[in-house]
């Protein structure tokens, strides 16, 4: 009898903990593969993390993160590494109007695509000819199907829309979903949130919160899960180079430390502005659909952090119209934590695509955040601030810029062994949780082909009516 020595499995390094790089780990544990994931800090979670808070030791998100229902794979991703109980679905989205109206958001019986009339129709912070233009506007937006780099705001004006409708409506849905002012916004982009997100099916607009904070979602239970199912975890290990053998083909990685790890398939599931510094020389021309890379751009996001020493706002969050503060978030209602032991309240309030805010001190911003919470909640005034903190990320992320889509890369490249992962690129979606899961099954998918063990793992959208089909036309590739 011989000795038979099964062949060694293949080995694949993904470069970047992120949720990109976490998707594509986690979709390809138990399939025989040697998978080792290679992060620069010291924690997992990528953009979506929590840092420990240097003077309280609590863990404080670098920003509130929401879903939505119909993030079907970041779904998937959290069903399948056991977290998917750790949100809070809301049916319920509550829009403050600078008058102090409230108006709810929340489905009729009706079927998709009317679900939300009734709430839309009830929207207190426009009056009821801007409630008929905006419907207008919807309207048009179904045809708005080719790709253009016409900013969205020139289209919106082009459609009957008015300084007030743009920014009590369309700005206050888009800049928070998309992270972008509308003067240089994707249409398509802005079609995708309206149609493919809140009208489609009933629920796919519904708001997924987490309750606990991300560095335990993302970070230390992703750590154990992985762990315990074999995957190699190298934190604070940077990722130097990507290595090529004489044929151009992936033979390994070179760390930042000299190291080198040898692989057949390295995933480079980083942000767009970091891949072309780990190609070696020359691979770079190998590569048409990164010839744009340089034309990716960064969009920021601000968080503020605020401990108050009593209850400020009644609902677990709401959106605040036509206000520096875009949406305040109740982190003693959604995870229980307050400002000092049994009593107080933490707010979380997001400002998305702040670059008015970037030449800004914290302090100063802090104060106009207090400032504008102060007009809607008198309260702010004579309550103590415990603690305070704001966090903003300048790289928060790419910018859905007119024409953004035809120039995301795929995740497979022209060179063997060689995927690319992340939120930036071609996933069809925003820079999202849910566009980096995508990405990150997307360049499993392609490692899986090449080991003749092709799967698909992208999960289908939510089921849409027929008569949201008709009405709506189909989603946009
Ligand atoms: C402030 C803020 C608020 C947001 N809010 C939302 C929200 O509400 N909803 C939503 O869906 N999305 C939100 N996002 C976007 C979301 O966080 C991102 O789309 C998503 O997390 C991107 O994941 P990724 O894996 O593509 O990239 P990243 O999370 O950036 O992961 C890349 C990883 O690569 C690592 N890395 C880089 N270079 C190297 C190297 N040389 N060696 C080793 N490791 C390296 C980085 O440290 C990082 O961990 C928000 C983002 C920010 C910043």
């Amino acid at each position: 009898m011989t000795d038979f020595t099964p062949p060694a499995p293949p080995r694949v390094v993904i470069v970047g903990g992120g949720l990109a790089g976490l998707a594509t780990a986690v979709s390809l544990v138990g399939l025989d593969l040697d998978i080792t994931l290679i992060e620069s800090r010291p924690r997992l979670g990528g953009r979506a993390s929590s840092f420990p808070d240097p003077s309280t030791g609590e863990l404080v998100d670098n920003c509130q993160h929401v879903s939505m229902t119909c993030c079907t794979n970041l779904t998937d991703f959290c069903r399948r590494v056991g977290t998917a109980n750790l949100f809070r679905r809301d049916p319920v989205l509550r829009f403050l109007s600078p008058e102090g109206k409230l108006s709810e958001m929340k489905p009729s019986p009706l079927p998709a695509p009317f679900h939300l009339a009734g709430s839309f129709l009830g929207a207190n912070y426009l009056t009821l000819f801007e409630r008929l233009r905006v419907a207008f506007g919807l309207a048009c937006l179904r045809f708005a199907t080719k790709p253009t780099l016409e900013p969205f705001a020139q289209w919106l004006k082009r459609h009957g829309q008015t300084d007030r409708t743009i920014e009590r409506y369309w700005g206050t849905v888009l800049i928070s979903a998309l992270n972008e002012r509308l003067e240089n916004l994707d249409i398509s982009h802005a079609r995708k949130v309206f149609f493919d997100g809140f009208l489609r099916n009933r629920y796919g607009y519904q708001m997924e919160l987490p309750l606990v904070p991300l560095g335990e979602l993302y970070g230390s239970r992703l750590e154990t899960w992985l762990q315990s199912r074999g995957v190699k975890l190298r934190m604070t290990t940077g990722a130097k180079s990507v290595e090529l053998g004489a044929d151009g083909t992936v033979t390994g990685l070179t760390l930042r430390n000299g190291e080198r790890l040898d692989a057949e398939f390295v995933v480079l599931a980083v942000p767009f502005d970091r891949v072309a510094s780990m190609l070696p020389e020359g691979a770079i021309a190998q590569l048409p659909s990164l010839e744009h890379l340089d034309e990716f751009r960064s969009s920021p996001i601000t968080g503020v952090h605020l401990w108050f020493d009593r209850d400020i706002c009644p609902w677990p969050h709401v959106v605040t119209v036509g206000r520096l503060v875009q949406w305040v978030f109740n982190h003693t209602e959604l995870q229980g934590r307050r400002a000092t032991g049994e009593t107080g309240q933490y707010l979380q309030i997001v400002i998305s695509a702040s670059y008015d805010l970037l030449s800004k001190d914290n302090a100063s911003i802090k104060d106009a955040v207090l400032k504008d919470l102060a007009e809607i909640w008198p309260a702010v005034n004579e309550a103590n601030l415990v603690h305070w903190r704001v966090v903003t990320e300048h790289g928060a992320t790419f910018a859905v810029r007119p024409g953004i889509d035809a120039i995301r890369p795929p995740q497979r490249t022209p060179i063997d062994g060689l995927i690319l992962a992340g939120d930036w690129t071609d996933t069809g979606w925003p820079a999202t949780m849910e566009g980096a899961v995508r990405s990150g099954y997307k360049a499993a998918e392609a490692i899986l082909a090449d080991v003749d063990r092709a799967e698909v793992l992208i999960k289908p959208d939510l089921p849409e009516t027929r008569l949201a089909r008709l009405l709506l036309g189909p989603p946009l590739p």
